[in-house]
């Protein structure tokens, strides 16, 4: 019975060691899972730690982003201002240069028109320029045939007179006088000026076939520009030189009296500067012999 007790408590105890060493085993195998665990919390807690520096660092990121998005959305804001500002530059500037050249396209009317009428004006004025030169030609050929016509009767005159001298042996002083009067009033109906009833000085002819004193048709003009005879409009007017050149040489056959008034009037008319002509002149008139 001993025996038995002993075997069964060697067999208990040695049970209890296989246990204690599988226990054993159990514990380190328990151990190590543990280390393990742990290792595995140090690197999940890093992790940890990783992910929220990120999700710091992400938040920062965003914020800055965000920061970013809203100058940049100033940004364009005032791009578009800007943009909108131009356009209405732009329009303006259409506007104003519709406005110019509807400005141009008026001027550029006005201007043709000035010009056809200027072309117009110019064609009239031809027109009128040679009416008046044909009427100044008409005149001129009438004077002319007036003078001629005058001439001829002076000559008749002096023929008569010649034939007369002739036949009497003596001339009577009656019969100069008679020849001087006969010439004086020849002049007076055909040399006369209507304005100051002298001979003509610087005869001048008007477009209407009238002559008169350059001195006295000036004067007139002052208050009417039209001819104090026959009233037509003065358009133009020339020297006579043919009426001028006829008068100084019937001068000189006037009496000693007419001959001086004339020059009286012909100095009062010209001025002091032409007092060396008219000296020059009544010298001429002397050193001719009276008719
Ligand atoms: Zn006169
Ligand atoms: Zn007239």
């Amino acid at each position: 019975m001993l025996e038995e007790k002993e075997a069964l408590a060697q067999k208990l105890h040695e049970e209890i060691a296989k246990l204690k060493t599988e226990l054993e085993g159990e514990r380190k195998v328990l151990e190590d899972r543990l280390k393990q665990e742990e290792e595995r919390n140090k690197v999940l807690q890093e992790k940890e730690n990783e992910l929220r520096l990120l999700a710091e660092e992400k938040a920062s990121l965003e914020e800055k982003q965000e920061a970013e998005r809203l100058q940049l959305q100033q940004q364009l804001q005032d791009i578009e201002s800007r943009q909108e500002e131009l356009r209405q530059q732009v329009e303006d500037k259409n506007c104003a240069i519709q406005v110019k050249e509807a400005e141009y396209q008026l001027a550029e009317e006005e201007r043709q028109r000035l010009q056809e009428a200027l072309a117009q004006e110019r064609l009239t004025r031809e027109e009128e320029k040679f009416k008046i030169k044909e009427e100044l030609m008409h005149t001129k050929a009438q004077e002319q045939r007036v003078l001629r016509e005058t001439l001829d009767a002076l000559e008749g005159e002096k023929q008569k007179l010649m034939a007369d001298l002739a036949s009497s042996a003596m001339v009577s002083s009656e019969a100069k006088k008679e020849v001087v009067e006969s010439v004086s009033h020849v002049l007076e109906d055909e040399f006369q000026c209507a304005i100051c009833n002298e001979l003509f000085i610087n005869a001048v002819l008007l477009n209407c076939s009238h002559t008169f004193c350059k001195y006295c048709i000036d004067r007139w003009k002052k208050n009417k520009n039209e001819c104090p005879n026959c009233r037509l409009p003065i358009k133009s007017e020339s020297k006579s030189l043919v009426v001028d050149n006829f008068i100084e040489k019937i001068v000189p056959t006037l009496s000693e009296e007419m001959k001086k008034k004339r020059m009286q009037m012909v100095a009062e008319r010209n001025g002091n500067s032409d007092l060396f002509f008219i000296c020059m002149y009544k010298e001429l008139i002397l050193s001719l012999k009276p008719y």
